[in-house]
């Protein structure tokens, strides 16, 4: 059964991703990726080019920095103590997480360790970079009740538990 690219659908598909001067990025590769239409899997612009689209379907998709990783904010830098990262020290592009006020999580990540000072940055690895992906939808699919009330596809078939 195939359906058009829908909220509260699985989709399935490969993709290529390269930056603004052309440079690879990111492919799926051997295995196709999915995910779950409608609940902020992937970034907003390559969502909504996706809309509507039919299995088997090839685009071109550019999307601004606004609707991809964001805009690059040179405020949202910071540094921590060291000993907040716990007995293992903290890798350089190492992602963790805090919560903000609201609780909200806030992804972070680690751009420098100085002496017992972390360098963090707010700003997504691919903050202000125009993407260009090459994509192929192989499939789409009904999500389960489970799915959608975890918000993420459970793999090509919706039977992966985990
Ligand atoms: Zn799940």
């Amino acid at each position: 059964m195939s359906a058009n690219v829908a909220a509260n659908h699985v989709v399935l598909f490969h993709y290529v991703l390269r930056n603004g001067e052309g440079q690879l990025l990111d492919e799926s590769g051997e295995s196709p990726m999915a995910y779950l239409h409608g609940h902020d899997n992937i970034v907003p612009g390559l969502e909504r080019a996706l809309t509507g689209k039919p299995v088997g379907a090839k685009l071109d998709v550019r999307v601004e920095p606004a609707d991809g990783y964001g805009e690059k904010d040179d405020d949202a830098e910071d540094t921590l103590p060291l000993e907040e990262f716990g007995d293992h020290p903290p890798r350089i592009g190492e992602q963790f997480a805090t919560r903000d006020d609201d609780g909200h999580v806030l992804p972070l990540w680690v751009t420098a360790v100085v002496g017992n000072e972390v360098h963090i940055t707010f700003n997504h690895p691919l903050a202000g970079e125009t993407l260009h992906f090459q994509v192929e939808i192989l499939g789409v699919r009904k999500a389960t009740a489970e799915e959608l009330q975890h918000g993420h596809p459970h793999g090509p078939d919706g039977h992966h538990h985990h």
